[in-house]
């Protein structure tokens, strides 16, 4: 049964192999974006909060930029700049 284990292990290092793919996969940084053209707020809500992307697309007037190298996501506050309301206690 030679070759069903040969198969086996090709699966394996497969597997391993996508596991690799997904660790190194960066998630993308979150930024307070702008459009550079309109100047209006830029934020990714939905699918595109989580998918990291590069370019990003403006909704009001369509302009499309790369605000930076790596993914990057438009967010509403930075990570702990969100305590604007005092936590309730
Ligand atoms: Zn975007
Ligand atoms: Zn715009």
């Amino acid at each position: 049964m030679a070759q069903s284990r040969r198969l086996l292990l090709n699966v394996v290092s497969t597997l391993l192999m996508f596991q690799a793919m997904k660790r190194r996969r960066v998630d993308p940084i979150p930024m307070l974006l702008w459009c550079p053209e309109c100047g209006a707020r830029h934020l990714d809500e939905g699918e595109f909060a989580t998918k990291p992307h590069h370019t990003h697309a403006c909704q009001t007037c369509g302009m499309v930029w790369r605000p930076a190298l790596v993914p990057t996501v438009g967010v509403m506050f930075l990570p702990g700049f969100r305590n604007l309301k005092p936590p309730t206690s």
